[in-house]
């Protein structure tokens, strides 16, 4: 079976999970997010279709190095037998599964989770749900598909995971992103989100380029990218319900 993921598996400390995971990088995804560091991931490229075997084989042969796999991209959930064959191969092998996703595909979820095929999903949210807001971080309208259809499929899958709490775990994570999501209102949006369900939440500081690829749109990197610290500081002010949160 051909699929679109990354044959060069990365195996590292996952500052998310706390735990030594194998990193498989999907290609592809439905949405456009202007600060995507990871541009090359974000396209299905030809050139990188490959056999899935070639990924298991590669699974295999580093699963003993790791307690964690995580599935990642790109938006790992657009492929959905390849990233359900992956798992059951997981675990088989003994590692507990987590998947990064933009939440865009709740049946999906649903599946894996019923399938219970994943210990911990990661819900990349790239801002609160007003609708621009939303469509400014991921500039995910297409002719097909609305910016208010794809908050709904958003909503849908948190509502999943709120149901799914007992046996998966779930962390939300936010980029605090230069002109976008560093202040202190567009931060609460998302904070009033993952408190309701208490769910924990972690912070990225944005970083403008990774082996994937650069920022997409230059306006990013130019602006100064909040520290740590500010970002705690931020932090500090919204935080009042006191759920689990940290900033990576
Ligand atoms: S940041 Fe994530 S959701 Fe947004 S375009 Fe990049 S891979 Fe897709």
């Amino acid at each position: 079976m051909d699929c679109y993921v990354d044959t060069n598996l990365l195996l590292e400390f996952n500052p998310l999970l706390n735990k030594r995971a194998i990193l498989v990088n999907f290609y592809g995804c439905n949405f456009n997010c202007p600060f995507c560091n990871s541009s090359e991931l974000r396209a299905f490229r030809s050139d990188a279709m490959t056999d899935i075997s070639v990924i298991k084989n590669e699974i295999e042969r580093v699963s003993s190095n790791a307690d964690y796999i995580v599935f990642s991209g790109g938006e790992p959930t657009l492929q959905r037998l390849i990233l359900n064959s992956l798992l059951r191969l997981s675990k088989r092998l003994g590692l507990q599964a987590a998947i990064q996703t933009n939440g865009s595909k709740p049946y999906v979820v649903r599946d894996i989770i019923s399938q219970e095929l994943a210990d911990t999903i990661i819900l990349d949210l790239k801002s609160g749900f007003d609708k621009e807001s939303f469509q400014a971080s991921t500039l995910s309208e297409t002719f097909f598909t609305s910016a208010g259809q794809n908050l709904a499929k958003i909503r849908e899958t948190l509502e999943i995971l709120k149901e799914s709490k007992s046996h998966v775990k779930t962390i939300v994570t936010t980029a605090v992103v230069p002109g976008l999501t560093d202040s202190e209102e567009a931060l609460a949006e998302v904070y009033s989100i993952a408190s309701k369900l208490k769910f924990e939440w972690v912070l990225q500081r944005f970083i403008s380029s990774t082996d994937f690829g650069a920022v997409r749109s230059p306006e990013f990197s130019e602006k100064k990218a909040l520290s740590i610290f500010e970002i705690q500081e931020l932090l500090g002010r919204i935080n009042k319900k006191n759920i689990k949160v940290r900033v990576v």
